[in-house]
């Protein structure tokens, strides 16, 4: 009897399981700061800036160079990594902890060397990657910095660091903790040269990047709201035995102390440095 017997398939089984559920994983991403759920697509057209409430985003390494940069740029020293000098191990080897990265991120370490145009002049660029081992500063990151800066005063060009790091290396022990000095007395024959360096603190720069060349530029420039400093607040809280006021390290704070020169929104930095430059180099 066709009456009571369902002859037409229903809607569930017309569709197949992997279908039913709408795909939307991806495609939003929430704001850290201000909750809101945004669009990436609205995200990545707004420089990675929240629409809502101007948080800036973490960059990687790359997007940060093609925000800054006018065109294709080259890199520089692609070719360098860290050969685990110290055989270190602490919840895994290191050598494994390298390889992981390596494969994740496609890049031997975190920092790109970029030789390109900003706003028409040409320029040596280094831009940190937070997603590699926190963008700490081992061998590698330091001897790409300290080349790039040689590179700059070979080629008579401006010298721009992008920081975004947790600080020195740790799994290569006093070695990551020498790339301090060496930066530091590269950068002072980069004066010498009277060429200009420009430093962008983002968020975050802490740690040995900061006790370095982070904070050594002709102009130190931060991102709004990004956590800048030395050691982490409750370290500091438990060695002063005091407590610390509010937005201490961040980029305004900073600011207000005289240990940065100006904080500028992400989408003015570009033209922000190549003014500063206008003015360095005239
Ligand atoms: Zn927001």
């Amino acid at each position: 009897m066709a009456w009571f017997k369902r002859e037409k398939k229903s809607i569930e089984q017309t569709t197949p399981p992997d279908e039913r559920r709408v795909k939307t994983e991806g495609l939003w991403i929430k704001c850290a700061s201000c909750r809101a759920i945004v669009w990436k697509k609205d995200l990545e057209s707004n420089s990675s800036v929240c629409p809502k409430c101007d948080h800036h985003f973490r960059l990687t390494a790359r997007q940060r160079l093609d925000l800054l940069l006018d065109g294709p740029w080259i890199e520089h020293d692609a070719q360098l990594a860290s050969n685990d000098p110290l055989h270190f191990v602490d919840t895994k080897p290191y050598a494994v902890r390298l390889k992981e990265a390596r494969r994740k991120l496609g890049t031997p370490d975190a920092i790109l060397t970029a030789e390109g145009q900003l706003s028409g002049r040409t320029v040596m660029c280094c831009s940190m990657e937070f997603g590699f081992i926190g963008g700490s500063m081992g061998a590698v990151v330091g001897e790409k910095v300290t080349r790039g800066i040689e590179l700059s005063i070979e080629t008579r060009q401006p010298f721009i660091a992008i920081s975004c790091s947790g600080g020195a290396r740790m799994m290569e022990g006093t070695i990551s903790l020498m790339q301090l000095a060496k930066v530091s007395a590269a950068l002072a024959r980069l004066d010498e040269e009277k060429l200009p360096y420009i430093s962008v603190l983002t968020d975050p720069t802490t740690g040995g990047v900061t006790a370095s060349f982070a904070m050594l530029g002709d102009l130190n420039i931060g991102e709004p709201g990004a956590l800048i400093g030395f050691a982490g607040p409750r370290v500091i809280e438990q060695t002063i035995r005091q407590k610390l006021p509010e937005g201490f390290q961040r980029s305004e704070f900073l600011l207000e102390h005289g240990f940065l020169d100006a904080v500028v929104h992400r989408k003015e930095l570009k033209s922000f440095i190549a003014s500063s430059l206008d003015l360095l180099l005239s």
